[in-house]
């Protein structure tokens, strides 16, 4: 089951010139910094009420975040779901939807990730996560 959007992830060239102009934005401190050494990303994630920002920045220069900027610049890269249950929810989505990953691997703050090909969702690249 679908619980809620958790995160909003964006893609930024630099964590150390993002941070400060997201946190006059929305006028809450960065709560957290966090490595993702599988995923090659440094995070930064703000919490807005019942859901977070997650600013994404590349630590390698071939990485997927670096990748997304060369293509399509700075921006909106990921939308977040929250579920009780990301087997289930892999297994629901499949076929119809083809999953990036065959099982959930860890992602930043304390999560099972998966993502799903933003071709079947109309552009948008949708991540399932799960609290640990
Ligand atoms: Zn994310």
């Amino acid at each position: 089951m679908v619980k809620k959007i958790e995160h909003i992830g964006i893609a930024v060239k630099r964590l150390a010139e993002a941070i400060p102009v997201y946190e006059k934005l929305l006028q809450t401190k960065c709560y957290k910094t966090e490595e993702v050494t599988s995923e090659n990303v440094c995070t930064a994630f703000f919490q807005i009420g019942d859901t977070k920002i997650e600013l994404l920045e590349s630590t390698t220069e071939d990485g997927v975040i670096a990748k997304f900027i060369e293509k399509k610049g700075e921006g909106l890269h990921h939308i977040a779901f929250e579920v009780d249950n990301i087997n289930e929810q892999i297994h629901h989505a499949s076929p119809d939807f083809h999953v990036l990953q065959e099982k959930p691997k860890a992602g930043a703050d304390n999560k099972q990730i998966c993502f799903l090909h933003p071709k079947d969702t109309h552009g948008v690249l949708v991540e399932f996560c799960q609290e640990q």
